[in-house]
């Protein structure tokens, strides 16, 4: 099967020929120039910043990464929030870390007026992350004929407006404004939904849309009904209108069990759930009704962990989740970017020598 084919396949229950298997991400980072000899190290052949503004850079490290790990996509991330600096907050781009911000746009939900529409052609990283989905495209879907699934990015619009405003202050203001904080996460919402539709136009294949700050850490299951449901059923069903029903991939962090009836009524292809989540007992809840994606520990197994754990966690993550397909195979949140090569090497391993169907463990 292609990677197309796989994604596709598992994300309409049906079982592919081996388990889907989603990228490095800003691991990936790893991949470019001679930093691959280098990891562990504090200097850097490429730093962080150098390889998010260097298309070339950029894709010939998914390139790399696609033909060392053979995962079933690349992926296109030039930030930790790609839309928030044009919109008007203070971006930090550090040696060796995903840049992020560190100041907010506004102060008051009711502000929101005052925030920049970002051109997508010309303002922040927005252009360079474009640059690199067409050259992804170019490359791997016209000249090599793979259909790699190009992953495009963007916040959740709850979370993009968390980041504008600042989080504490969203919290705040959704209760003592929640019209104004509704208006801003739409305004969110639809600066996200022109950026989505320019990733597609593109050659992006799907959406990366995380949302960590609708997470059960940080609001009840009423405020993401109230809140979060709705713009995330927005943005899904503008994905699904510039592209297809495989097109989205929602992420939440932590602990979500309390909104999974919601999440499931997102109208995205997929939900990535957090490591802190038993896979076994969402395959039997949510993942009945939708796809679900996970949740190799980050952190304890990816980094600090050896290949033998990184095995066993795995496997178990595939014994759990994958019979009968609606499995994607993938961390259980954002990866660090100093997990060491053989671990990774491992964790890619593993679907392709335990994930083939019919799963037999
Ligand atoms: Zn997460």
């Amino acid at each position: 099967m292609s990677h197309a084919e796989r994604i596709r396949a598992a994300v309409d229950f049906k079982e592919p020929d081996r388990v889907p298997m989603f990228d490095s991400m800003n691991w990936s980072v790893n991949m470019a120039g001679k930093n691959l000899d280098l990891i562990g190290q504090k200097i850097k052949d490429v730093s962080f910043p150098k390889w998010v503004n260097n298309p070339d850079i950029f894709v010939e490290s998914q390139i790399r990464a696609l033909d060392r790990f053979d995962h079933d996509f690349v992926h296109s991330r030039m930030s930790s929030h790609i839309l928030a600096e044009p919109m008007g907050c203070k971006e930090v781009e550090p040696y060796w870390a995903v840049p992020a911000t560190v100041k907010t746009a506004i102060n008051k939900a009711e502000d929101w007026k005052n925030l920049k529409f970002p051109d997508m052609d010309k303002d922040g990283k927005i252009p360079t992350q474009l640059t690199a989905i067409r050259m992804l495209d170019k490359e791997l879907h016209e000249k090599r004929g793979d259909d790699v699934f190009i992953t495009g990015f963007v916040r959740g619009a709850f979370t993009l407006a968390g980041i504008v405003l600042g989080v504490e202050t969203l919290m705040l203001e959704m209760i003592d404004k929640p019209d104004e904080t509704r208006e801003l996460i739409d305004f969110c919402n639809d600066v996200s939904i022109e950026c989505i539709k320019a990733q597609f136009d593109a050659g992006a294949d799907h959406i990366y849309t995380p949302d960590p700050s609708a997470s059960g850490d940080l609001i009840s299951a009423k405020f993401y009904h109230n809140f979060a449901l709705p713009a995330a059923q927005k943005q899904s069903a503008a994905i699904r209108k510039y592209k297809d029903k495989y097109a989205h991939h929602y992420h939440i962090c932590g602990n979500t069990k309390d909104r999974w009836d919601d999440l499931a009524e997102i109208g995205a292809s997929y939900v990535s759930l957090d490591y802190v989540i038993d896979l076994k007992e969402a395959k039997e809840d949510i993942g009945q009704k939708i796809a679900i994606a996970g949740n190799l520990t980050p952190a304890g197994t990816l980094l600090l962990g050896t290949p033998e754990k990184v095995e066993e966690e795995g496997k178990q993550m595939i014994k759990d989740a994958a019979p009968g397909g609606g499995f994607i195979y993938w961390t259980g949140c954002d990866w660090p970017i100093d997990c060491p090569l053989e671990n990774v090497d491992k964790f890619f391993e593993v679907p392709k020598v335990y994930g083939k169907y019919p799963i037999d463990l």
